[in-house]
């Protein structure tokens, strides 16, 4: 059996507490692993002046995945931009060509009263969100800012940005969408703004083209607007989600915050080569940092999916979601998710939980 090395970084704040347990549990499954760790964000500026250090990077680029923690903390607010902590997330999806960001949003039917939502609307909620992540308005050029060349304002002092996206980039990521969808409910929803953007007309097309090859997957497509009304109105009508950079920016976040529990949102970041990095959706919570309350289910899923879409280890991956299932049911819950009639624990208390679900 092949070994795989993935690549530990727990970063900062609370995500040395989560991803120590994270590992707990890949390690308890026996696979061919080879975990290795290394410093990343400000833990790694401490030591190497370089939130990102070329070692760190280097381990990331031989890994077959990475397990992420979270970065940051207020104490390096006043450092140049480059040196900030969240550049070494920016920097590895660049070194690793991250361009398929896969977002799920869950709520356990445990959890549904942590939801703003009505719990008949939001129960039992499994959808997931992907957004292409390296291309869009957030990466075109021509930008910036200049004298209006036309419009009713001509010569006035106007800011710009491009909406672009060439075919290979809205074929590759349909693709992803395509393929997950047919690993779950084999529904598609391809979010655009096609009645007004030309790059939206452009990606429907290029969506409805790749289509040819998944008749097994139901394709549908959604105007941005009313995506974000859908998923507020009938949240579970939805299945896969694929959308560009900002639309996905934006409805991923909107998604997240349906389920009410930042501490339980897991998400991986991969390449063509379904290489990939996986953390939690939430940052380095310094406020709770080393107190031992911060909650490592996200990490714990986030590693869940690290085994499924970078190794092919679905089976596992089933496992580790069917044993988070398993300790929501027994009531035990973190201090974020904690509410009266359920019994409060902390996070290596969680992940002992978790272990002994898992046996
Ligand atoms: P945050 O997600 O770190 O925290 C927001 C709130 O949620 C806090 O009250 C925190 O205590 C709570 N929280 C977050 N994760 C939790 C968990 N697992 N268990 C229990 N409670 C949890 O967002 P923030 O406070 O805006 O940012 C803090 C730092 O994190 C900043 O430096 C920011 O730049 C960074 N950040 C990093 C990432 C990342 O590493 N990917 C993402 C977002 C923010």
């Amino acid at each position: 059996m092949t070994t795989h090395q993935i690549a530990v970084l727990p970063g900062d704040g609370i995500g040395p507490e989560i991803t120590e347990q994270a590992v707990r549990v890949l390690k308890a499954l026996n696979l061919p692993l080879e975990l290795k760790q290394a410093p990343v964000g400000g833990a790694a500026f401490d030591q190497f002046e370089h939130p990102l250090p070329p070692a760190t990077l280097e381990l990331a680029k031989q890994s077959r995945a990475v397990l992420f923690g979270a970065v940051g903390d207020w104490k390096y607010d006043a450092l140049p931009r480059e040196f900030r902590p969240e550049q070494a997330i920016l920097g590895l999806r660049k070194n690793l060509g991250l361009f398929a960001n896969l977002r799920p949003a869950i709520l356990y039917p445990e959890l549904a009263n942590a939801s703003s939502l009505k719990p008949e609307i939001v129960s039992g909620l499994d959808i997931l969100i992907i957004r292409e992540l390296t291309g869009d308005i957030y990466f075109g050029t021509p930008r910036g800012t200049r004298q209006a060349p036309d419009g009713a304002f001509k010569g006035e002092k106007e800011g710009y940005d491009t909406m672009r996206y060439t075919e290979p980039e809205v074929r590759r990521i349909a693709r992803v969408g395509f393929e997950t969808a047919r690993k779950r409910g084999k529904k598609l929803c391809s979010v655009d703004k096609a009645n007004v953007l030309e790059t939206s007309q452009f990606w429907r097309d290029i969506v409805i083209e790749v289509a040819r090859d998944y008749p097994d997957v139901e394709l549908s497509h959604m105007y941005v607007d009313n995506a974000a009304m859908q998923l507020v109105r009938a949240p579970k009508s939805f299945d896969v989600i694929v959308t560009g950079n900002m639309f996905g920016d934006i409805l991923s976040d909107e998604a997240a915050m349906l389920t009410g529990s930042i501490g339980m949102l897991p998400s991986a970041s991969l390449n063509e080569s379904s290489q990939g990095l996986y953390e939690p959706s939430h940052g380095s919570a310094p406020d709770i940092a080393g107190q031992g309350v911060a909650n490592p289910l996200a990490t714990i899923l986030s590693a869940a999916m690290l085994l499924r879409y970078s190794l092919g280890e679905s089976a596992q991956a089933d496992r580790i979601e069917v044993a988070v299932r398993e300790v929501l049911a027994q009531g035990l819950r973190t201090a974020d998710i904690f509410e009266a009639g359920t019994t409060k624990v902390t996070t290596s208390q969680m992940g002992d939980a978790v272990l002994k679900a898992l046996a």
